[in-house]
C-alpha cells in the first residue's frame, strides 16, 4: 500500500524483515492509517521526512542500523516521531531512545519484539492522533515553529516589558480524590500587538539567554498578585503556584524582596507555591539551598517541576526542603501507551510519599489519563481534561459553574 502524497503525518515503517514489516502495516490498516514500507534502510535515508511523520524503526538493520539511520537523520535536521522496534531486551531500547534523545529526536514510544496487536494499534492511533494535533497547532500559531523567521527579538521583549503586554493566565489543579480546586499555576504569555497571544516557550528561553529573566519575573510576580487580589475578591478561596527560572535562584536577596512584595499585598505566602525545575539548581548549589531554606522559612511552598527530565539527584531532591513533586508532562502523557513512563511515575511516587512530598501529575489530557494516574495514587491532577489555562476572569467563572 503507498501512502497517501498529501497526508500531513505519513507513517514509515522500516525494517528489513518483510514478513514483521507487512504485519505492521496490516495492523494500521485496521485503523484506517495508511503506511509505507522501506525494507532498506538506504533507500529510507532518501526520504525528506518532517517532524509529523512516524517513522517506525527496526533497530537491527544489515545496511545501517536504526543507531546509525537516526544520527543521520538528526544530522541533516530531519526530526520525525521514532517508535523503535527491536528483538534486543527493554535495555537495549531504553538506552537507543536516550541516545536519540541527546541528539534532540524525539522517541514516542518502544517496542520489544514480539509485541501484542492491540498494543501496536493502540499506540499508532495515539501517536498519529497526536501529530496531526502538533501540526494544526504549528499551522494555526506558526509562532511556535522553532525555527520560525517570526519568532520576537531580544528588543521586542524588553519594548514589551516596557509597554506591560505580558499577562498572566490561570491553571486549575484539582484532587484526584475529590476533584476539588486546590490551587492555581500561573502561566505568562504575551500579548503581541501583532502577533497575537504568544505562548512562553517562545519568549522564555530568549529571556534566560540575555539573562533577562529576574526583570521578567518581577513583571509576572506583580501581574499574579494583582489577578490574585482579583481572584479573591471574587470570593474563591484557592492557591497560586508561580513558576521561577534558574536566574531568580541565585540572588540571595530575592526570599526577602517577594515577602516584602507580599506584605505590601497583604497576601500570605502560604498561599504561594513557587514551582522551580531540577535544571535551575544545577549551579551553585550552596547559593540555590540557600535561598530556598529562607523562602520555606517564610512560609513558601516549594515545588520541584519537570520532575525526571533534568539532571535528577536524589541527593538535591533530600538536601532541599521541597514540599511537592511535579510529575514532567512527558512522562504523564505517555504512561498510558509507554510502560517506561509509567514505571517512571510509580517511582516518582513512591519517592514523593517517603519524602512526605505532594505529587502532581500535569499534561492530563484524557480521562484514560486520569484513570490511570488516580489508580496509582498520585494526589493532584493538572491538564487539559481538567481545564485548559484561561484568563483571570475566565477562571473565575469556571471555578464558579464548577
Ligand atoms: P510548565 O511549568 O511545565 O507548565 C505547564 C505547561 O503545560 C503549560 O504550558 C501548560 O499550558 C501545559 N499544559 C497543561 N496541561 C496540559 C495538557 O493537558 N497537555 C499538554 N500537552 N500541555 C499541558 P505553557 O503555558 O506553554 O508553559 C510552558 C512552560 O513555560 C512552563 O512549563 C514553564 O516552564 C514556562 N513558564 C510559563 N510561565 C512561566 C512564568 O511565569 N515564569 C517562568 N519562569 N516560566 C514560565
Ligand atoms: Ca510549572
Ligand atoms: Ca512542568
Amino acid at each position: 500500500m503507498s501512502i497517501t502524497e498529501n497526508s500531513p503525518c505519513k507513517i514509515y515503517i522500516v525494517d528489513d524483515d518483510e514478513q514483521q514489516a507487512n504485519l505492521m502495516q496490516a495492523m494500521t490498516k485496521t485503523i484506517q492509517l495508511e503506511t509505507k514500507i522501506y525494507t532498506s534502510s538506504i533507500e529510507f535515508l532518501k526520504v525528506a521526512v518532517t517532524e509529523h511523520d512516524i517513522v517506525i524503526l527496526d533497530l537491527q538493520m544489515p545496511e545501517k542500523d536504526g543507531i546509525e539511520i537516526m544520527r543521520e537523520l538528526a544530522s541533516c535536521h530531519k526530526k520525525p516521531n521514532f517508535i523503535l522496534v527491536s528483538g534486543f531486551d527493554e535495555r537495549v531500547l531504553h538506552s537507543a531512545k536516550q541516545l536519540a534523545e541527546s541528539k534532540q529526536l524525539n522517541v514516542v514510544s518502544t517496542l520489544s519484539k514480539p509485541f501484542k496487536a492491540k498494543v501496536f494499534i493502540a499506540l499508532i492511533k495515539a501517536t498519529h492522533e497526536k501529530c496531526l494535533e502538533n501540526y494544526l497547532k504549528q499551522q494555526n500559531n506558526p509562532a511556535i515553529d522553532e525555527d520560525n523567521q517570526n519568532s520576537p527579538t531580544i528588543e521586542e521583549l524588553k519594548l514589551a516589558l516596557r509597554k506591560h503586554q505580558l499577562i498572566v493566565y490561570f491553571q486549575p489543579q484539582v484532587s484526584f480524590n475529590t476533584s476539588a480546586l486546590q490551587i492555581a499555576e500561573v502561566l505568562v504569555r504575551w500579548q503581541h500587538p501583532e502577533k497575537g497571544i504568544l505562548l512562553p516557550d517562545t519568549f522564555i528561553p530568549l529571556a534566560e539567554k540575555h539573562e533577562l529573566m529576574n526583570l521578567l519575573t518581577e513583571e509576572i510576580l506583580m501581574l499574579a498578585i494583582k489577578e490574585y487580589k482579583k481572584i479573591i475578591a471574587g470570593g474563591l478561596d484557592i492557591q497560586i503556584s508561580i513558576n521561577l527560572s534558574a536566574q531568580n535562584v541565585s540572588d540571595l536577596s530575592m526570599p526577602e524582596k517577594l515577602e516584602g512584595l507580599l506584605k505590601h499585598y497583604d497576601i500570605d505566602p502560604k498561599s504561594i507555591t513557587l514551582e522551580i525545575t531540577e535544571s535551575a539548581l544545577m549551579n551553585k548549589v550552596s547559593d540555590s539551598l540557600d535561598i530556598l531554606n529562607r523562602l520555606r522559612m517564610k512560609g513558601f511552598s516549594l515545588s520541584i517541576d519537570d520532575f525526571g527530565t533534568g539532571y535528577s539527584s536524589l541527593v538535591k531532591l533530600y538536601q532541599a526542603p521541597f514540599t511537592e513533586l511535579k510529575i514532567d508532562r512527558q512522562f504523564v502523557l505517555r504512561s498510558v501507551i509507554d510502560p517506561d513512563s509509567k514505571a517512571i511515575i510509580k517511582l516518582c511516587i513512591l519517592l514523593a510519599n517517603e519524602l512526605k512530598m505532594k505529587t502532581v501529575a500535569e499534561g492530563v489530557e484524557s480521562k484514560e489519563i486520569w484513570d490511570q494516574l488516580q489508580s496509582m495514587g498520585c494526589d493532584h491532577a493538572q491538564g487539559n481534561y481538567i481545564a485548559m489555562p484561561m484568563p483571570t476572569d475566565e477562571f473565575i467563572l469556571w471555578v464558579k459553574n464548577q
